[in-house]
C-alpha cells in the first residue's frame, strides 16, 4: 500500500478528515484538482457544534476575533441558541475560504499529505483495497490505499 487513506477533495470535509485521520496516526493523501485555493466562500458562518469541535483541537484561536451571535435557525425557522447551555455561540463573519486556510495549515503540520493540482479520475476495487486514478501535473498517478473518501462535493466523481 501507498498510504492507508486517498482523500479526494481539500474542501472543509476533506481537510478536516485528513487532520483527524493525522490525529490517530493514519497515514493520508488527500488529492485537490485545483492548483491552488479558489478564495470563494459559500459558507459564510461557523455553527455551535463546529465551533465546539474547533475549540477541543485548539484551533479557535486561528480564527482571530469572532463575531458571536445567539441567534439561529433550523430550515429558516428561527431558533435562540442563547437558551442552550455551552461555552459556544455561533460564528456569524467566518468565511469559508478561511476555514479551508486554517484546516489546510493544522492538517499539513500533522503530517498529510496534501498534493493540489490533482485530479481524481478512477478507481478500481481490490481485495485489501483500492487503487486509485489521478492526473496530477506531471502526468497520471496511480496510488494504492486501504480506503478512499470521496469528500469531493455535491457531484462527487469518487461517489459516482
Ligand atoms: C451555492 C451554495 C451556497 C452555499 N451557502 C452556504 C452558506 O451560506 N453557509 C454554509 O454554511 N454553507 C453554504 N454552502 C455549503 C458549503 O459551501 C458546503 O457545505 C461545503 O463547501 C461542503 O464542503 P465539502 O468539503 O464537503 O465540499 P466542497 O467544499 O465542495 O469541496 C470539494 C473539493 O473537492 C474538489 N474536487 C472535486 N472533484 C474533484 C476531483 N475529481 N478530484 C480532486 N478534487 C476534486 C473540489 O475542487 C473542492 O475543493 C453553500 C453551498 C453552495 C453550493
Amino acid at each position: 500500500m501507498d498510504v492507508s487513506v486517498v482523500v479526494v477533495g481539500a474542501g472543509p470535509a476533506g481537510l478536516a478528515l485528513a487532520g483527524e485521520l493525522r490525529l490517530a496516526g493514519v497515514g493520508v493523501v488527500v488529492l485537490e484538482r485545483l492548483a491552488r485555493p479558489t478564495g470563494e466562500s459559500r459558507g459564510l458562518g461557523l455553527t455551535i457544534r463546529t465551533m465546539e469541535t474547533f475549540d477541543q483541537r485548539g484551533l479557535l484561536p486561528r480564527f482571530g476575533e469572532q463575531a458571536t451571535s445567539p441567534q439561529g435557525h433550523f430550515g429558516g425557522i428561527p431558533l435562540d441558541f442563547g437558551l442552550l447551555d455551552g461555552a459556544h455561540k455561533a460564528a456569524r463573519t467566518v468565511p469559508q475560504s478561511l476555514t479551508e486556510s486554517v484546516l489546510e495549515s493544522w492538517a499539513r503540520e500533522l503530517g498529510a499529505d496534501i498534493r493540489r493540482g490533482h485530479r481524481f479520475v478512477g478507481l478500481d476495487e481490490r481485495a485489501d483495497g483500492v487503487r486509485v486514478r489521478a492526473e496530477a501535473p506531471d502526468g497520471p498517478l496511480t496510488l494504492t490505499a486501504r480506503y478512499l473518501v470521496g469528500a469531493d462535493g455535491g457531484r462527487s466523481a469518487v461517489r459516482k
